[in-house]
């Protein structure tokens, strides 16, 4: 589907089956961040001259675009660098804000990105770091969840949509359950908000974390939503220009949100790249996205059935676009290599989600993931090299 409109697809013989790595760009992308850099190129927020004004324009233009792609109000959108940093900078604030006998509760199928720094932030504030489980077919074990979850707990962190078993998680049932007990929930979206349709008002989560680079737009942007009383609770995670109100030698005072957490040059032009993608997501619609990635891994799944000695990391029926496994007696890193003589990329490893594999008894695995540009085409080949490398290996 749309293959055509990204370059490095139709440039190129690659089969890309790594998208949740990173998503490859559409031409569109490409093209509104080489007429910024050619047409209105000034720093934002400070310049007096016509291009500076146009570029602030477009910038928060770009945050408007964006904000209503998750239903969020503009002003509750922060431009950050990635996902990774998005979520820093919550667990940032919370490490000043935590007190001992608090905790912190984080599911153990997390990305590293959304479990390192409460973890850190745990052992620095003397806060309670715990974690649910997942059962084995990659839902989150909501009994564990419940038993876990207490007025102690201050803040409570889930994916979406995860980036190893590739399961939507409840997010809605778990913030009611967590804003029940006065908890506060973080949901990491970095891989849901390319393959479903994202509304944080629906969600009801406090904050809601992604990058640009997984939703074709470019790397160095990131988003980081929050209801207002929550971003406006956290303190500044880096101090700078353009996150101040006033400066003495005695004090400074800080900008309202979301200028107080954009200290320094912000990304502009590639917010502007991130708001070229979400229009052009916008415009095919996250219903026909989701619809085309399922039956992509439907059709995965089914061809991956019959494949003596395959273990998967959680239930294929439950996966949106996302396929994690290993194959009994092959190490990952050599069916992968193997795929790459016929053009073919797929990502091995531990995903930055080690806790994942342990809880499956597994060091790493290989993984394919879909993009709205690939077909059925691209698992049919994905599936024939798989079988011819197995075969090779005497499987
Ligand atoms: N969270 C999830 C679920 C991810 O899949 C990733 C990246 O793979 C991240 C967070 C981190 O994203 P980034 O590296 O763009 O900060």
């Amino acid at each position: 589907m749309h293959k055509q409109d990204f370059p490095l697809l139709t440039n190129t013989p690659t089969v890309y089956l790594d998208s949740a790595a990173s998503a490859q760009k559409p031409q569109s992308v490409l093209a509104a961040m080489d007429t910024f850099y050619r047409t209105y190129y000034a720093n934002v927020h400070r310049g007096q001259c016509h291009i500076a004004a146009q570029a602030t324009d477009l910038y928060e233009r770009a945050r408007r675009t964006i904000a209503a792609f998750i239903h969020a109000e503009p002003d509750t959108v922060v431009f950050t660098k990635s996902t990774t940093e998005s979520i820093n900078l919550v667990a940032a604030g919370y490490e000043r804000l935590l007190r001992a006998g608090d905790e912190v509760l984080v599911c153990i199928a997390e990305h590293h990105a959304n479990f390192v720094p409460w973890q850190q932030a745990c052992l620095r504030s003397d806060a309670t770091f715990k974690t649910f489980g997942i059962t084995s077919d990659g839902t989150i074990d909501m009994a564990d969840f419940n038993a876990q979850l207490s007025p102690r707990t201050k803040i409570v962190a889930v994916a979406q949509l995860g980036n190893v078993l590739g399961v939507a998680n409840p997010v809605r049932e778990i913030v009611a359950a967590a804003h029940a007990v006065g908890a506060r929930v973080l949901v990491d979206g970095a891989q849901s908000c390319a393959h479903m349709p994202v509304n944080v008002k629906d969600l009801d989560c406090d904050f809601f974390a992604f990058s640009g680079h997984k939703l074709y737009g470019p790397t160095g942007i990131g988003v980081l939503y929050g209801k207002a009383e929550a971003l406006s609770e956290l303190p500044p995670y880096q101090f700078g220009g353009d996150m101040i109100r006033h400066v003495s030698v005695a004090e400074t005072t800080f900008a309202e949100v979301p200028a107080k957490f954009e200290a320094g040059t912000p990304p502009f032009v590639e917010a502007v790249g991130l708001a070229a993608a979400v229009d052009y997501v916008q415009d095919i619609g996250m219903e026909t996205i989701a619809e085309h990635e399922q039956n992509l891994t439907s059709l995965l799944c089914q061809g991956l059935s019959d494949i003596p000695g395959l273990t998967m990391l959680g239930d294929g029926s439950l996966k949106k676009g996302i396929v994690t496994f290993n194959v009994a007696g092959i190490h990952p890193a050599d069916i992968a290599f193997a795929l790459t003589q016929d053009n073919i990329c797929v990502r091995v490893g531990h995903h930055c989600a080690m806790p994942v594999h342990a809880r499956f008894h597994q060091d790493v695995s290989l993984r394919v993931s879909f993009g709205l540009y690939n077909e059925p085409a691209d698992v049919a080949t994905f599936l024939t090299s798989l079988h011819k490398t197995i075969s090779l290996f005497g499987g």
